[in-house]
């Protein structure tokens, strides 16, 4: 049985990079860019006003007080979107909006709040008094301040947030190169399954492994392909393993474990290469991973919270690391844990926890009964408390690192 970085280093050593796509911006958030985007504009394009008020030339204003107000012509008004061709002349103000561009001449801006604007009933007033005195620049924002033309605004590998696609708007940019996302056939096995929109006959369940799955396929990037339930017979199970040939990873649950119709191990040992079946972990032992045909293949437990768990283990990482992230860790806090866990077998436990914060610290308690079989556990935690495969338990009272389950993955 390996370690569970054992097995992660060789689930990643399998899966690289993928190839990148061009696509509309509005289509990115969330991939890795895969070039340096460089600007062919200055943001903003024009020096212009970051306020509402009046566009003079500095040494106009100077020794304007409240007491004593120096009076400026308006020779106009310039409103955002609009360039005024006309100098300002020396003694004259333009009444200006935000983001309009500064008429040529002007040097700063003096805010309405500084100006005798409001005793004023005409719109725009012929004449204005200025009640403060404004140093040169005074709420102008500079041409190519944001961003100079030609500069590289965002780097190859940046993963792209909101505000990127912001960023990849305010140069004038439609699509963007990036890594694609990685198409994951998720398949069930198991006689015992059937889907959801079927009746319940006695005797079987509901097939819930591939919904859990391809959901968490989407949350970290990839996309999903559902690929239904194979019963566990050898040439169903192969013919349906054909259909995902063509995805860039398989994902099957159940089958794995020592039982007489586990056959998913089999057909990954006979028709690809296996590279190992068992970690020392709970839930989750019994984990296979391979390549068949050349397609890295996890074969997870069936128990509904293990291939869960092993997903977030081992499904997640390899999806980040396909979509060319760099960070391929959970976020994790260390916390205390407000009850016992026993480890009785040597391996690594993740429990089901609830984590709240408690002052400065962190502090987790198990969500109730451990099983594997139990999903509402998973469905209640927010967290995966780790107790280590050395450790006998762990008591109440100790600190244990927790994996959190909802944080944001960047
Ligand atoms: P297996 O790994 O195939 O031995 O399955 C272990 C347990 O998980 C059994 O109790 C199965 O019924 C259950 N199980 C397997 N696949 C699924 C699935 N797709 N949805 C829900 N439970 C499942
Ligand atoms: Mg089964």
């Amino acid at each position: 049985m390996i370690s569970v970085e054992q097995a992660l280093d060789r689930v990643l050593s399998c899966v690289k990079p993928l190839d990148s796509e061009e696509k509309p911006i509005m289509d990115c958030l969330g991939q890795v860019l895969d070039e340096d985007v460089r600007s062919p504009i200055d943001v903003p394009p024009l020096d212009n006003s970051a306020m509402d008020g009046y566009a003079v030339r500095a040494e106009d204003t100077r020794g304007a007080t409240a007491a004593s107000p120096i009076y400026l012509n308006v020779a106009g008004e310039v409103r955002a979107g609009m360039v005024i061709a006309k100098e300002l002349a020396p003694g004259s103000a333009y009444r200006i909006m935000t983001g309009a561009p500064l008429p040529k001449g002007a040097d700063s801006v003096v805010r309405f709040e500084d100006t005798d604007e409001t005793d004023r009933t005409e719109r725009p007033p012929s004449q204005i008094g200025i009640l403060c005195q404004v140093p040169p620049d005074r709420d102008v924002r500079h041409a190519g301040e944001d961003i100079a033309r030609g500069q590289t605004v965002l780097a190859r590998g940046t993963t792209l947030r909101p505000q990127e696609i912001g960023v990849l708007a305010s140069v004038g940019r439609t699509t963007a190169k990036v890594i694609r996302r990685p198409v994951v056939a998720v398949l069930a096995t198991g006689d015992e399954l059937v889907e959801v929109d079927q009746p319940l006959p006695e005797g079987k369940i509901y097939n819930s492994n591939t919904y859990s799955i391809a959901a968490q396929v989407l949350r970290y990037g990839g996309i999903p392909r559902r690929l239904g339930i194979a019963v566990d017979q050898e040439d169903q199970l192969k013919a349906k393993i054909r259909e995902a040939l063509h995805c860039d990873l398989l994902i099957t649950s159940g089958g794995v474990s020592m039982g007489d119709y586990d056959l998913v191990r089999d057909v990954l040992a006979r028709q690809g290469e296996i590279s190992f079946w068992r970690v020392r972990m709970r839930p989750g032992k019994p984990l296979a991973f391979g390549l068949i045909h050349g397609v890295p293949h996890l074969g997870l437990p069936g128990n509904p919270v293990s291939s869960m768990i092993t997903f977030e283990l081992f499904a997640r990482p390899a999806i980040l690391k396909m979509l060319g992230k760099q960070s391929l860790s959970k976020p994790s806090v260390m916390a205390r844990l407000e009850s016992d866990i026993e480890n009785t077998d040597g391996r690594r436990i993740f429990a089901r926890a609830i984590v709240r914060k408690v002052g400065n610290d962190y502090v987790a308690r198990l969500t109730g009964p451990q099983g594997s079989g139990i999903l509402t556990s998973m469905a209640r935690a927010n967290g995966l408390a780790i107790i280590p495969e050395d450790a006998a338990g762990m008591k109440e009272g100790d600190e244990v690192r927790v994996l959190m389950l909802d944080w944001s993955e960047e």
